[in-house]
């Protein structure tokens, strides 16, 4: 099949791969005409590991990556522990496949190194609209040139071009087009290690929880980098850009009185670059593909970031699209089985990962102790959920 892919993400790099290594004639439209270091971290489970490895790229990330021991959530200003658990070996022999910090660059240049050949990717394509026709889909890029190709793939992101009008042209799900501001922006930055103190951290993922704020903190490259996600509520709605720098003292006000780890990792930031990233996310949607369009990732179900999950729902998406184009004889029944296969899953994520931020955030530290008993109760359920699904082997409806 000729596959047209809008999207040069982690979404549509990966579907790309995947579609190629299958055999298929695959090419890449992506707006942008260079990628810019965004300077974030990415944290991927085994259900995002496992088909990076099936890509051939798995050695190669775990030389850039680092493999956390465990995570811990701490009450924001005592430090004290409200919940730990183990990665390390025995999450990777539980599931056969380890759980990573990436730098996003990293991650990002691996899988464009591993398109079969550069010219499958066409930087500075903005894509503007798509005809669909019984016989094919045409894509429009914004420069007048039109592309013909079998499939087209939306991995546009949050307010991706091809959604629009897929959605517009079904009339359903209207309401879930536009994405919403959550309330919550999230700040991000890296500093290298040397910057401070030897003992600062273990290899581990440290979230420090309190009233309307908490800040992840992890390493990066061979622990060269820390890395933090920061994220505040807020009631006036802000950019959303991996590149809209905000000052860092606002950064240093909204975490004042924070435990001595933050304030390490805030002081650490007062001369490089802080980025503010204000989160949107949309409702589930109920149908995301047509004859022969379909979404991938953030574009069919963004999804706040408090379960370190979006990025690897689009890995994940990537692999059951190209099964399913493998497996069915039509590719109209093939984007509906995808659809099927994914649909309840990453709506669930989508709300699970609401849920947490709203635990992550609560005021009372009685009620946060309570929550947080809860979520240790059902640890081991979340853990299989998320990082348990193979999408190598799932068998597909
Ligand atoms: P995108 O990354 O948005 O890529 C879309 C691409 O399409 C872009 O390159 C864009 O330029 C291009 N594009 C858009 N419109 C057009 C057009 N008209 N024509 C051509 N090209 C176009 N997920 C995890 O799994 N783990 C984490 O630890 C994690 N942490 C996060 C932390 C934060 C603060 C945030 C905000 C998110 C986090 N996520 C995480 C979520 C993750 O970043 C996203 O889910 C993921 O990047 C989505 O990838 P995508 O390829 O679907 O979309």
């Amino acid at each position: 099949m000729k596959v047209l892919i809008v999207g040069a993400g982690i979404g549509g790099l990966c579907a790309a791969l995947c579609l190629q290594k299958a055999g298929h004639e695959v090419k890449v439209f992506e707006r942008s005409t260079e990628f810019v270091d965004t300077g974030a971290g990415i944290q991927l489970g085994a259900n995002a590991t496992r088909i990076l490895q099936y890509l051939g790229l798995l050695s190669k990330l775990e030389s850039l990556a680092v493999k956390p021991y465990g995570v811990f959530f701490r009450n924001y200003s005592s430090g004290e522990i409200l919940y730990s658990a183990e990665f390390g070996d025995r999450y990777q022999e539980k599931f056969a496949a380890p759980y990573l910090h990436l730098h996003r660059a990293d991650l990002h240049k691996t899988l464009l190194d591993a398109l079969a050949d550069p010219k499958d990717l066409r930087l500075g394509a903005k894509v503007i609209a798509y005809q669909e026709k019984k016989e094919s889909v045409v894509l429009k890029v914004a420069d007048g040139q039109c592309f013909e190709g079998d499939v087209l793939i939306g991995a546009d992101g949050i307010r991706s071009k091809i959604k629009t009008q897929l959605l517009n042209d079904s009339e359903i799900n209207n309401s879930a087009i536009k994405p919403q501001f959550t309330g919550n922006v999230a700040w991000r930055g890296i500093v290298t290690s040397n910057q401070l103190p030897a003992d600062f951290m273990d290899a581990v993922v440290t979230n420090f929880v309190g009233p309307k704020k908490h800040m992840v903190i992890y390493y990066l490259r061979q622990q060269q980098l820390v890395n933090f996600v920061a994220v505040v509520q807020r009631d006036s709605q802000q950019d959303e850009s991996w590149v809209t720098e905000a000052p860092w003292q606002e950064l240093k006000s909204d975490f004042a009185g924070w435990h001595p780890t933050v304030q390490t990792v805030v002081d650490a930031m007062a001369d490089q670059p802080c980025y503010r990233w204000a989160l949107y996310d949309h409702k589930p949607l109920s149908n995301w593909s047509s004859e022969r369009v379909t979404l991938l990732g953030d574009a069919a179900h963004a999804t706040l970031p408090f379960l370190a999950s979006g990025a690897a729902m689009a890995i994940e998406d990537a692999r059951i699209l190209q099964r399913s184009l493998d497996k069915k004889d039509s590719i109209a029944k093939a984007l509906q089985s995808y659809q099927a296969n994914r649909i309840k899953r990453t709506a669930k994520i989508q709300a699970m990962s609401k849920k947490v931020g709203s635990l992550y955030h609560i005021q009372n530290p009685t009620l946060q102790n309570m929550a947080f008993k809860v979520v240790k109760s059902k640890s081991k359920k979340t853990e299989s959920f998320l990082g348990g699904y193979d999408a190598n082997l799932v068998e597909l409806i």
